[in-house]
Parts: structure tokens; C-alpha cells; sequence
């Protein structure tokens, strides 16, 4: 039977608290499945759920490059993990020559360290449902280049790199692996690329944020909702088939060749 069948399975999704990770809570919770949000900030969109599902929310304190935390959550959260969302991510902005080693440490232990530990941490109760979903949060960076961007892009590169190869060693284990790759989402991080976009040209943010539109297919940003879409389609059994893939949720910006432009 093939239908968008979410409903009282058990999620994960780290980075939940805000943005693009607490529309995919807002999701699932709303088609009647247990979410469990590991984030380092309890927002009051947090509490706001945490009052509205107090039997299927859940909010755990968990840097996710802290291994000791993510022990005590994983004994703390559901016993047996249907769907792990591996949302939590920061994005930094450096021209080569300025890439310091504490900027690269922090955005690859969070980035890419942090998915693999979380996930490997959870392997055993997502290998008990018989039917595990990995979703992790890559980005069109991964794809193609962005000026001043190659720290985020590569980490993104990696963590897409990551899915092909679990989707191949999980397969055994019913888990399914796969990566959504957003384009321009409405969220705070995004404030943060349009800052940097008006830096580059030394520019007013509202100027930058028209010049990326110009660049974009839809000539707008993509709603945090819609990438929660996606994450139901490929946590039912629908996407059941579907593993070792990207999705690409960019209004068709990363294949837009304009010459000239
Ligand atoms: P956001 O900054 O709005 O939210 C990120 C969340 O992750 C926050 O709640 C934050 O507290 C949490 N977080 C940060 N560091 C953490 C840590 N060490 N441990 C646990 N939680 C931590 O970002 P967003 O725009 O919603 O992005 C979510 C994901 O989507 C990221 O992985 C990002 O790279 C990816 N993405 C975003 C865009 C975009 O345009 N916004 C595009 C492509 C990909």
C-alpha cells in the first residue's frame, strides 16, 4: 500500500527551533506523527508547539556536535525512530584568502560531523522500524558555486556526498537516504546570504535581494513550507523507491544557464 502514510511515526529533526526546521515539525505534527526537535534554542514557535501537541512534541537540548548529548538524546526521545531529519546548520561567508581554521572547524562539525554523528547515533532504533528515513538538509550550493561561499558549499557538497554512500550501506535495513538541496528559502539564514550578496557589490540589502530575484526561474523565494513537503513525500512509503538521491527544491535555478548574465 503506497500512501503519504506519516502518521504516528516517529521523527527526528534536528535544528527544529526555526526556519526551514520548524516548518518541517509544524508538518509532521500536523498529519498526527511524533516529533522529537533537537536544537540548542527553545524558541517561542517552540513553546507554542510544545503547548499545542504536549503528547507528540518533544524538545531536547542537543548541540549536535556534542556526542555526549546526543547519547543522552537518543535515550531520551522515542524507542523506536521511524524518520531523522538532519536540519541543523550555519552558513559562513569568506573570501579564500580569509578562511580562518576556527571558521572552517565550526561549520564542518556542525555541517558535516554533526549529521554523521546524529546519525549514527540513531542508526540502531532507526534500523528497529524496519522502514528508516534519513532526509538530510544539503542546498543547490552543493551543485553550483556561490562567490565567497566555497566553506558552506563544500560542507553541503559532503553532506550530499554522505547520502549517496548511506543510502548504498543502509539498504539492507529498509533505511532509505536521501538529501533535499533548497534554492533561496525564506528563512534567516537567508537574510544572511542577501547581507553578504550586498556586501559583494556594495549594495542596499533590498537591491541585493532584487538582483538574486533576477536570477531565479519563479523570481521569488521558496516558502520553508514547501521544503516540509518534500520531507513528508520522502518519509511515506511513496518514496519508498527513493534513495541515494537529491531533490532539488530551487524553482529550476541550478540547471539556468543564461548567457550573458
Ligand atoms: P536557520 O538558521 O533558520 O535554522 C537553523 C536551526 O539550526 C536553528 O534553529 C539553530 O538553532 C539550529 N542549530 C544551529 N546550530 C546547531 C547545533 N550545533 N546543534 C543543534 N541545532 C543547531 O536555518 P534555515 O535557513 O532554516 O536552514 C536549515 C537547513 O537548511 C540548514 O542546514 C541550511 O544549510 C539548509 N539550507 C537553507 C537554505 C536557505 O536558503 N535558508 C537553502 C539551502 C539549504
Amino acid at each position: 500500500m503506497f500512501e503519504l502514510d506519516v502518521k504516528e511515526r516517529n521523527v527526528v529533526v534536528t535544528g527544529g527551533s526555526s526556519g526551514i526546521g520548524l516548518a518541517i515539525c509544524q508538518a509532521f505534527l500536523q498529519k498526527g506523527a511524533n516529533v522529537s526537535n533537537w536544537d540548542i534554542q527553545q524558541t517561542d514557535e517552540v513553546k507554542q508547539l510544545l503547548a499545542k501537541y504536549p503528547s507528540s512534541f518533544q524538545y531536547l537540548e542537543v548541540d549536535v556536535i556534542e556526542e555526549s548529548a546526543i547519547l543522552k538524546a537518543v535515550g531520551n526521545t522515542w524507542g523506536t525512530v521511524d524518520v531523522l531529519i538532519n536540519n541543523a546548520g550555519i552558513i559562513s561567508k569568506s573570501p579564500l584568502e580569509n578562511i580562518c581554521a576556527e571558521d572552517w572547524n565550526r561549520i564542518y562539525d556542525i555541517n558535516v560531523r554533526g549529521t554523521m554523528l546524529v546519525t549514527k547515533n540513531l542508526l540502531r532504533k532507526l534500523k528497529v522500524s524496519g522502514r528508516g528515513r534519513v532526509i538530510n538538509l544539503s542546498s543547490m550550493t552543493a551543485k553550483i558555486g556561490l562567490e565567497t561561499y566555497s566553506l558552506y558549499s563544500s560542507t553541503k557538497a559532503a553532506v550530499s556526498n554522505l547520502t549517496k554512500v548511506w543510502a548504498l550501506e543502509l539498504a539492507k535495513d529498509g533505511i532509505t537516504v536521501n538529501a533535499l538541496c533548497p534554492g533561496w528559502a525564506d528563512t534567516a539564514m537567508k537574510g544572511k546570504l542577501v547581507q553578504g550578496i550586498a556586501g559583494i557589490h556594495d549594495i542596499p540589502n533590498e537591491k541585493a535581494e532584487e538582483l538574486i530575484l533576477g536570477h531565479v526561474p519563479q523570481k521569488r523565494f521558496i516558502q520553508t513550507e514547501e521544503i516540509a513537503f518534500s520531507c513528508l513525500f520522502l518519509a511515506s512509503t511513496l518514496a519508498q523507491g527513493i534513495s541515494g538521491q537529491e531533490l532539488f527544491i530551487d524553482t529550476g535555478l541550478t540547471n539556468m544557464f543564461k548567457p550573458g548574465v
